[in-house]
Parts: C-alpha cells; sequence; structure tokens
C-alpha cells in the first residue's frame, strides 16, 4: 500500500501516521520527494479497509500497490531515476553508450577500442574478464589481469568501466575496477549475487535473463534495491523465441513497457539482441527511438579474430556510422549523445 501525503502536510503528521501503520503491523518505507513524502507500507491483507489510513491528517491518497515491487515501481518513486557515474549521468537527456569487445583480450586491444570508441563519444568501456560461455572449452576470460587491463585502458582514455560479476566470490576485486557492476544474463536470477550486490556502492546493470518475464527481470532489480542499494540500470538484451534466424530475439517493446512501470533507467544492446553484426546498427537506432536511456555495444579492432561473440562485434567503421546514425535519432527526440572527441 502506497500513502501519498499532502504537499504541506508537516513532519509531526507525517511521523503520526507512520507510527499508526506501524501499530497496524505493516513495515514503513518513507520517499521524501520535493514536493511530498510518499510512505511504502509492506503487509497489507486484502481485507484491510485502506480507509482507515486514508481518514488521517495530512494524508492526500491512499491506493494499494499491485505489483508484487516496490523500490522498482514507478508508483513508489515518480520521477526517472538519474545514476551519476563520474561526468556521465544515466537515465537523464543523454543517450549514453557503453561500448567496447565481449571480453579483455590482451592490453593492444583494449587500449585500441578505448582509444576508439572514446574519439566516436562512447563514455563507458565494457570488457569481460569474467567470462560466462556457453562451453566449458571456449576462452574464459582474462580473469585478474583482464581487469587491470580494462580499467587502465579506461584511465588512459577518460572512459568509465562496466565489466561482469559472475560470483560473489569475486565481488570485491571487481568492485574495486568497476564503475558500474555488470549481471549478465544468466545470473538475473542468482540471488545470492543480487542481495550481496545490494550491499554495495557501485550501480549495477542488470541484463535480462534469456527466458525472463519483464515481471521477474523487475523483481530482480528489486532483489538489488530491497537489500540497499538504489542504482539499478537495467538492460534488455534479447531473449529467447521460436525464431532462429537471430542469435536473441530484441524484445524492444520491453522499453517502453518498463519505463510504465518503473523509474529504473533502461538500455538496450542490440548485440547479443540480434547477435549478427551487420543488423547492430539498425537495432541500435530503433532502441534509440522506442526510448532507451543508453545502449551497449560490442566493437573489436579486429572482430573475425575475437575470442568470443565475434560475429556480432562492430568494425570500427560500423561503429563510427551508428554513432552518426544514433545522433541524428537522438536528436530528433531531444535528446543528446556525448560529443566526438577526435583529436586533432
Ligand atoms: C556480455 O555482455 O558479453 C554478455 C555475456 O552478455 P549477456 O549476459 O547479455 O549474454
Ligand atoms: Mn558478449
Amino acid at each position: 500500500m502506497v500513502v501519498v501525503m499532502n504537499v504541506g502536510a508537516d513532519e509531526a503528521q507525517i511521523e503520526a501516521v507512520i507510527d499508526k501503520l506501524n501499530s497496524l503491523g505493516f513495515d514503513v518505507h518513507r520517499s521524501t520527494g520535493v514536493n511530498r513524502s510518499v510512505l511504502g507500507a509492506v503487509g497489507v491483507k486484502p481485507e484491510f479497509d485502506t480507509r482507515r489510513v486514508a481518514v488521517l491528517d495530512g494524508v492526500s491518497e491512499v491506493f494499494r500497490v499491485t505489483e508484487p515491487y516496490k523500490f522498482a515501481s514507478r508508483s513508489w518513486v515518480e520521477m526517472d531515476t538519474e545514476i551519476t557515474v563520474g561526468d556521465v549521468t544515466i537515465g537523464g537527456n543523454e543517450v549514453v553508450v557503453m561500448a567496447g569487445p565481449c571480453s579483455v583480450e590482451d592490453e593492444d586491444q583494449i587500449h585500441k577500442t578505448a582509444e576508439f570508441v572514446a574519439a566516436q563519444g562512447a563514455t563507458i568501456l565494457r570488457g569481460g574478464a569474467f567470462k560466462p560461455r556457453s562451453s566449458p572449452y571456449s576462452f574464459q576470460g582474462l580473469g585478474s589481469a583482464g581487469l587491470k587491463m580494462l580499467r587502465d585502458a579506461a584511465d588512459a582514455h577518460g572512459l568509465h568501466v562496466i565489466t561482469e560479476l559472475m560470483e560473489v566470490g569475486h565481488l570485491d576485486e571487481v568492485v574495486s575496477v568497476a564503475d558500474i557492476v555488470q549481471v549478465g544474463a544468466r545470473n538475473m536470477q542468482n540471488f545470492p549475487l543480487l542481495k550481496e550486490l545490494g550491499k554495495v556502492d557501485r550501480p549495477v546493470f542488470l541484463k535480462r535473463g534469456l527466458s525472463a518475464t519483464v515481471e521477474e527481470w523487475i523483481m530482480s532489480a528489486e532483489y538489488v534495491m530491497a537489500h540497499g542499494n538504489p542504482y539499478v540500470i537495467l538492460c534488455e538484451r534479447g531473449i529467447r523465441t521460436f525464431e532462429p534466424s537471430t542469435r536473441n530475439t530484441l524484445d524492444l517493446s520491453a522499453v517502453p513497457v518498463v519505463k510504465s512501470k518503473s523509474h529504473l533507467p533502461v538500455f538496450v544492446d542490440p548485440s547479443h539482441g540480434v547477435g549478427i553484426r551487420n543488423k547492430v546498427v539498425p537495432l541500435a537506432r530503433a532502441a534509440v527511438a522506442v526510448g532507451a536511456d543508453g545502449l551497449m555495444i560490442e566493437v573489436h579492432p579486429n572482430p573475425d579474430g575475437a575470442l568470443s561473440d565475434g560475429p556480432q562485434s562492430l568494425e570500427f567503421d560500423q561503429f563510427v556510422d551508428l554513432m552518426k546514425q544514433i545522433r541524428l535519432i537522438a536528436g530528433v527526440l531531444g535528446r543528446t549523445v556525448a560529443p566526438e572527441r577526435i583529436s586533432a
């Protein structure tokens, strides 16, 4: 149940309502907005008559929350959540581009990519050091050495870092390097991992599970938030369907659907979504058009020699094209993309 206080409600009235709710057996979470306070009461029974609360002094309205999540819900926080990472604001007017290789492979590869994507206006460098691979015989990532290369390359080119955390045992190490911690599709419902990420002071980039509904995906964000970390970014990366002509089916309808249910920023990863290099640019355009707050794009200096996800990784010139095209689409919508930083 959500209790919305009057704009002019004073502290004493708010406290009195909280006390009353507690005495009725509810756990109360308070959200103090610019204009008014909102109280979330957890533990409402179906037979509870909400008028018992609606009549209290200072209460404007009371409504039941039908969603099973609260912190992630639009009815709990009305305004879009903005997340600041250094000089980058995620969830604001700027369409934020995270780009880089699927995996960090060596110094040269990650430095070349960082330099290149930064020059084009990407602000966050991606690269996996701990990789979730379908086959145990595939390249598993460089681990700690890869994390260090990623951080060094990002620092050398004024970028922030996003990288995937696969297990609780690596949490401290990943958090010491990453500005944003990625939870991959396969771990979207790794609840122990989500709970631990609730305790860290890094935004969590939560990819949608391969067969997760929108509600399950938001519930996973709720895990992180309920454990204390309000900074979750959702990322649509394609779901499994019956259609074999693309690696996954990129569910772009999820963007406006999630945005009506949640205040959290929503990104799109067309690279994993479609899995085919020459289909990434059109889907990136569509993602921006449909209202995504940002994109995650795989780029590699030599995609055909990549140790993971080569077929979906963009060549550098394709990335140039992508940035040009999304700047146009963003402009039509009154949004921006960080400027190019091509040195003379
Ligand atoms: C990745 O970003 O390289 C990755 C493994 O993504 P996903 O979890 O979406 O498959
Ligand atoms: Mn990948």
